[in-house]
């Protein structure tokens, strides 16, 4: 739970990111719409270095990952086949006086003294309401304040001057039944889907409802096929992508840590079954040690891969500057996963707000394939043709353990999704025979990561006040945001000394087309040059380079075409040849 100094720094970070145009509230001259958030500029930076961070270091700096960028209204089946129309949904409340809606999940538990009334009649009218409710009081509190809210209750259902009816009380001890704000009663807990609607074509009816995707992955699944048969990859491998997803999030908040529309950057991962491996390669490789283990081996089954994928996340996150001690892992319980997931773990960054998830990376078997293949009609399996040719040089009791091993996996699935017994049985024996021939649908790990989260993890992380001195060398507070300058919205700053002096501006112009055309640059003449500092520190630039009188050779040819590079976080200065400022700074980051 947010203390009243978390509370006070995130204040101060979304005044920040308003301040400086990082995030602004969507739609804000009209009231806001609660839930959406436009990026400002200094945020639209930030936002798109972090995505190609993600993006190369997933895909162009690997050989067996590539990408894709599907649109974001799909064939309203597909949300049938991966069980979002039926399953994708937060339990709900409503309070019966306010009409409030919380997620069910999010009540707090409250203990204290209910009162009961069994309904009530208006003093003038004699109307009657039977409608029965109950305000949940805290212990010691007048119960002057349930009648207040009862009354109120009765009032909004006609009753003008509501005469309360079957009064009675009951200690109640850690109940979720009550509205936290008022002591209301709340409905009982229903579905809520969090899809987003919307009618494709003019004519708006239930055979043209869509949705906006809730999650950038099923469109990776949905084009498998294509993307195998045309990328020349070969299992294991994986497909990247980032994009917009939207939720009809029932409470959005925490700044935009749960917003209804956000981007995800989601790789879902390609491998064999373990069958398949121990077919191959004679074992499955499991995780002996924590950490990561290494290059990947064919041997690995889908623990091992699901290790890997963890610590490469991890790693991540700590290339673009968020230390492995500013994230949790949290293994989910048997109890907690998905019925398809084998394993899942969320990474947690500690915000302000709490340890939340950043990220949640999931083993998922071959369930969503399947549901495609189910689904569409279209065949999800692939060609192995390592498989086929080990499969023939096993002997025939090892033959038989592994197609039995796949069978019963395969059968546990079809009957989970309704197959009658005999079909399932015929179907799985079917498979269980194809693998043997080196056919399989393949299994997937998946890493999906929330962009905007992530952005909003660096911000809360990059957040610092200190001091440093001013023109005179006095002392003063200053508010600087610590991006790596891998992700730091500008890469450098380059000021003239003075702006009325035309050689100074016109050096410092140079060195600004100079840095520009392997960085992004902020070029700033106004004012004296420590606030010019001062405001970079707050846009989190890393670098500050400033022409002087030196640099146009005033101190002789020694100093000459040399400028002050100043580094935000140590304040540090230095003289630096202009001809090898750009591969400093781009060697630190790159
Ligand atoms: P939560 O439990 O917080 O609702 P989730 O487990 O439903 O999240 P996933 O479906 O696993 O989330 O989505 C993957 C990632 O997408 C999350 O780790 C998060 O970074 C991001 N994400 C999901 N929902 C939101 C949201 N409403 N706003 C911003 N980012 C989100």
């Amino acid at each position: 739970m947010a203390d009243a100094k978390t509370g006070e720094l995130m204040e101060k970070i979304v005044s920040l990111c308003k301040r400086r145009g990082f995030i602004f509230q969507s739609s804000e001259i009209y009231g806001g719409l609660n839930g959406f958030w436009d990026y400002g500029p200094l945020g639209a930076e930030l936002k798109r270095r972090l995505k190609d961070c993600w993006w190369r270091s997933m895909t162009q700096k690997r050989d067996d990952v590539v990408g894709l960028e599907a649109s974001i209204i799909m064939h309203p089946k597909i949300w049938e086949a991966s069980g979002h129309t039926t399953t994708f949904s937060d339990l709900m409340v409503d309070c019966l006086l306010t009409k409030k809606r919380f997620r069910a999940d999010q009540i707090d538990p409250q203990s204290g003294v209910a009162w009961f009334y069994t309904g009530a009649v208006d003093e003038q009218t004699r109307k009657e309401c039977k409608d029965a409710f109950s305000v949940l009081v805290a212990n010691g509190k007048h119960p002057e304040h349930a009648r207040k809210v009862a009354r109120q209750f009765y009032q909004e259902r006609g009753l003008a001057s509501p005469s309360l009816a079957g009064e009675r009380s009951e200690e109640v001890k850690d109940s979720t039944r009550y509205n936290p704000e008022n002591g209301g009663l709340l409905t009982e807990p229903r579905p809520f889907n969090l899809m987003l609607k919307t009618y494709v074509g003019p004519v708006e009816s239930a055979d043209n409802l869509s949705y906006l995707r809730p999650e950038t992955a099923q469109a990776i699944f949905a084009q498998f096929k294509n993307v195998l048969e045309t990328s020349r990859q070969k299992v294991p491998f994986g497909i990247a992508q980032i994009g917009k997803a939207f939720r009809n999030e029932i409470n959005p908040r925490n700044f935009t840590f749960r917003s209804r529309e956000f981007e995800q950057m989601e790789l879902e991962f390609f491998i064999r079954p373990d069958e398949a491996v121990e077919a191959i390669c004679g074992r499955v490789a499991k995780p002996t040690a924590p950490g990561h283990p290494g290059e990947p081996q064919s041997d690995w089954g889908w623990q091992m891969w699901h290790q890997y994928w963890v610590e490469e996340r991890i790693a991540f996150y700590e290339s673009i500057g968020l230390p492995r001690a500013t994230l949790e892992e949290y293994w989910q319980k048997p109890e907690e996963l998905a019925h398809y997931a084998r394993a899942t773990v969320d990474l947690l960054f500690k915000f302000p707000f709490g340890a939340q998830e950043l990220e949640g990376i999931a083993a998922r078997s071959d369930f969503d394939l399947s549901q495609h293949q189910r689904h569409s009609g279209k065949s999800m399996t692939v060609f192995d043709e390592e498989l086929k040719g080990a499969w023939g040089k096993l002997a025939a009791a090892r033959q038989a353990e592994l197609a039995e091993s796949y069978f019963q996996a395969r059968l546990k699935y079809l009957t989970k999704m309704g197959l009658p017994g005999e079909r399932a049985d015929k179907q799985a024996r079917e498979e269980a025979e194809a693998l043997g021939k080196g056919y399989y649908i393949p299994h997937v790990i998946e890493p999906s990561a929330g962009v905007d989260r992530l952005a909003l993890a660096l911000i809360c992380h990059a957040y610092v006040e200190d001091e440093a001195p001013d023109e005179k060398g006095k002392l003063e507070h200053r508010v600087v945001m610590k991006f790596h300058p891998r992700v730091a919205p500008i890469t450098v700053a380059v000021f003239p000394l003075l702006k009325n002096n035309p050689e100074l501006v016109k050096k410092a112009k140079e060195v600004r087309d100079l840095l520009r055309q392997h960085l992004p640059v902020f070029y700033d003449e106004a004012g004296a040059i420590g606030r010019r500092y001062r405001r970079q520190d707050e846009a989190g630039t890393p670098f500050g380079v400033t022409i002087d009188f030196d640099t146009l050779g005033e101190k002789g040819p020694e100093l000459q075409d040399t400028v002050t590079l100043r580094e935000r976080d140590s304040m540090k200065q230095e003289r630096v040849k202009i001809g090898a400022l750009a591969a400093k700074l781009l060697e630190s980051s790159r």
